[in-house]
C-alpha cells in the first residue's frame, strides 16, 4: 500500500493510495479537482474515492473526477444526501475492500453527523478527516462534545502502531495549545523542534501515530490527574475536561 500525501487548499491532505498487486488506485477526501488530478495522472486510473465526511475541503474533487476516471464513490449512509455522486453507502463497522486493500469503517460523529475513520488494520493505517489531527483534534460542529469524545476514544483504542492520516496540517498550532496546558510534556517538547524543521522544510508533519498521540496529544489526555488539576476540574469526569479543552481550544 503506496500512500501519497497531496496538499491541497491551504491546509488541507488528500491522500492518494495505490494497491500495486491488483493495481488499484483511490483517493481519500479529494479536496480539489486539479491539484490531486496532477497526482492521478501518471496511474491513468482512479478505481475509488472515499469521503470522511461531507464538508467543501474534503468533497469538491468528487463529481470532477468520477466524470473524468469514472471512479466509485464511498461515504457513510447516514450522509449520502450530502456527499456528492456517492455509489456505496457504508455502514458502521463494515468491512470494505478496494483491490487487495480490507478497511473497517469506524463511525466517529462529533465534527459532523455522518463522520468516519477508514481503518486499514493489516496494514495498521487509519485515515481520520476532521475528527482526529496530529497534537489535535476536530472543531464539534454537528455532534455533541460528548460523541466527539466517545469517538476520540475510538480512535484511541487502535494497536498503537497504526499510522494516523488526517484531514489538514495543524500540527503547529495545535502544538501551541497542547504546550500552554501540558507545559511540563517533554516528549511535547521535543516534538516542537522535530515538527517545526518539517514545516521549514516544508514538509507534512503527517503521519503521526496512536502512540505518539496518546504521549502528546491533550485531547488524549483527558484522564491525566494533573491536566485536571491545572484546569480546576479534579473530580470532573474524562468527557467534561474533553469539554472543556475543546472551548478553550476554539478561542486560544
Ligand atoms: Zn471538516
Ligand atoms: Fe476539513
Amino acid at each position: 500500500m503506496k500512500i501519497e500525501i497531496i496538499p491541497c487548499l491551504s491546509d488541507n491532505y488528500s491522500y492518494l493510495v495505490h494497491e500495486e498487486r491488483t493495481n488499484t488506485v483511490s483517493i481519500v477526501d479529494p479536496s480539489d479537482f486539479s491539484t490531486c488530478d496532477e497526482k492521478i495522472k501518471k496511474y491513468n486510473k482512479l478505481d475509488y474515492i472515499l469521503n470522511t465526511h461531507h464538508h467543501a475541503d474534503h468533497i469538491d474533487g468528487n463529481l470532477k473526477l468520477k466524470k473524468k476516471y469514472n471512479s466509485k464513490i464511498l461515504g457513510f449512509g447516514l450522509d449520502k444526501l450530502r456527499i456528492p455522486g456517492i455509489d456505496i453507502s457504508l455502514k458502521e463497522n463494515q468491512k470494505y475492500k478496494i483491490g487487495n486493500l480490507e478497511f473497517e469503517v469506524i463511525f466517529v460523529p462529533g465534527h459532523t453527523k455522518g463522520h468516519i475513520a477508514f481503518f486499514f488494520r493489516k496494514e495498521k493505517i487509519v485515515f481520520t478527516g476532521d475528527t482526529l489531527f496530529s497534537l489535535g483534534c476536530g472543531r464539534v460542529f454537528e455532534g455533541t462534545h460528548k460523541e466527539m469524545f466517545e469517538s476520540l476514544n475510538k480512535l484511541k483504542s487502535l494497536p498503537l502502531d497504526t499510522k494516523i492520516y488526517c484531514g489538514h496540517e495543524y500540527t503547529k498550532s495545535n502544538l501551541k495549545f497542547c504546550l500552554a496546558y501540558d507545559k511540563e510534556n517533554n516528549l511535547l517538547k521535543q516534538k516542537e523542534k522535530r515538527v517545526e524543521d518539517k514545516l521549514r522544510n516544508n514538509l507534512p508533519t503527517i503521519p503521526t501515530t496512536i502512540e505518539e498521540e496518546i504521549k502528546t496529544n491533550i485531547f488524549f489526555k483527558c484522564d491525566d490527574p494533573s491536566i485536571k488539576q491545572l484546569l480546576n476540574l479534579k473530580t470532573a469526569s474524562d468527557d467534561k475536561v474533553f469539554s472543556k479543552l475543546r472551548d478553550l481550544k476554539d478561542s486560544f
